[in-house]
């Protein structure tokens, strides 16, 4: 028998992990894909061992351990007084404890082995410049539109096509994701770039009032990357997702924060390769899922960020795409029952997880951000808890 065709809209994290994880299900697979060519913006992410896991698991270990670092340790340090709060081993206790790796790496480097994974699948085309711009669904096959006039049928579609999904927005019909009134200020930069005493392997998050600060080491630890996220709205000048900050605006963000805090946002300018250090991204979600409905319907899903936008404080984004993307593998095997069954069943799998990842990555922020007695209450939990308050069992463990 022939096998059976997915359509994938997106080629982001999401798209081309739910790519590789079809071909593992049998299915043959076509990824559409907005942009002329493969570019992921100069950021790092953060993945847990739920994630690492299913990257091991698809034979990717060590394309993973090439180009990521793996810090030792994370530590909580209160922004203003630059105190060390709390921490937590990462490194070898991760991996005693979860089977796998607390990884941090540059957004390309993920995106890069996922794509060569992928393009050594001979079941997976990709179609790069061809954004989809509609769908059918005759409950036989999907066609989809791409915004270039091409069609094209498929058994199924999965929309993969992140925070402002047009697959979602036709599948749906909701409204458009939610302002959160945060902006993360993002940079990447060289550690030899940096003077010495500013320079970190470890992942450090900053809270402060109103704001925090991650730092963490990619690429095997020679590049550090920096996110800085405060509360505010960005100028109505300079519209788009990813813009040129301006370093002034957040330097009087960060205007009582601790010297080395300090220091290390000043020297970003001097440090960077980059003539704008620092880019601003204006942060948008969605509220938990509340259903499987919201994950599938038909001959079509949703997956990563297009079903559950989150913020970024339980740093699980991706993360959570790549368990999609293990689940629609499982989903997409079971030759037993038909498509839309199979969907539905991807949907009931992953919903719950997904809703709690996202309800709780409001409540982090809201912890992080805090101020007056509850930012006070933090710091004396974070103080007599530590590593109790930062490790996250039920997350890690299963995916
Ligand atoms: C500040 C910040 C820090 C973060 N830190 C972490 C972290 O530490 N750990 C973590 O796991 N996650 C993190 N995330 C979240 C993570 O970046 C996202 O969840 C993840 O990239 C989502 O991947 P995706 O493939 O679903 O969506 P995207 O990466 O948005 O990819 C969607 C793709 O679809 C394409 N597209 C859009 N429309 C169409 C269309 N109509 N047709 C075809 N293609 C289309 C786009 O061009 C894009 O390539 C962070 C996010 C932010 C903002």
């Amino acid at each position: 028998m022939a096998p059976k065709q997915l359509l994938i809209a997106g080629g982001g994290i999401g798209g081309l992990a739910a790519a590789l994880a079809a071909t593992r299900a049998g299915w043959e697979v076509r990824v559409f894909e907005r942009t002329p060519q493969f570019s992921e913006v100069g950021a790092g992410i953060q993945l847990g061992p739920n994630a690492t896991r299913i990257l091991q698991s698809w034979g990717l270990g060590d394309a993973l351990s090439a180009v990521a670092a793996f810090p030792e340790r994370l530590q909580v340090r209160n922004a203003l007084s630059g105190e060390l709060l709390g921490g937590m081993p990462l490194g070898e206790r991760m991996r005693t404890r979860y089977g796998a790796s607390y990884a941090t790496i540059h957004r390309a480097d993920i995106h890069g082995l996922l794509a060569t994974a992928v393009q050594q699948q001979a079941e997976v085309h990709l179609n790069l410049d061809q954004g989809l711009r509609e769908f059918a669904d005759d409950g036989c096959s999907v066609t989809i539109t791409t915004e270039q006039g091409l069609q094209v049928e498929g058994d199924a579609l999965i929309g993969a096509d992140g925070v402002w999904s047009g697959t979602r927005q036709q599948l749906l019909g909701d409204s458009p994701p939610r302002v959160t009134g945060h902006l993360a200020y993002r940079t990447m930069l060289r550690q030899t770039s940096l003077p010495e005493r500013l320079r970190s392997v470890q992942v450090t998050a900053w809270l402060g009032p109103r704001l925090h600060v991650v730092q963490y080491p990619v690429r095997g630890g020679e590049w550090m990357n920096v996110v800085a996220i405060v509360q505010g709205v960005p100028r109505a000048d300079a519209p788009g997702w990813d813009q040129e900050a301006h370093v002034s605006d957040l330097q009087r963000a960060m205007g009582a924060t601790c010297e080395p805090l300090q220091s290390l946002i000043a020297a970003v300018p001097a440090a960077s390769v980059n003539e704008h250090a620092w880019r601003l991204w204006p942060l948008s979600d969605r509220a938990p899922v509340s259903g499987p409905g919201q994950m599938a319907g038909g001959l079509v899903g949703l997956l990563g960020d297009a079903a559950h936008p989150m913020r970024p404080y339980m740093a699980q984004g991706a993360g959570m795409a790549i368990e999609d993307a293990a689940a629609l593998e499982r989903a997409l095997a079971m030759n037993a029952v038909d498509v839309p069954t199979r969907l539905r069943r991807y949907a009931l799998e992953r919903w719950q997880r997904c809703a709690r990842v996202q309800a709780r990555s409001i409540r982090n922020g809201q912890i992080f951000h805090s101020t007056g007695l509850i930012r006070l209450g933090r710091d004396v939990s974070m103080r007599l808890l530590g590593e109790r308050l930062l490790d996250v069992p039920w997350l890690y463990k299963s995916s």
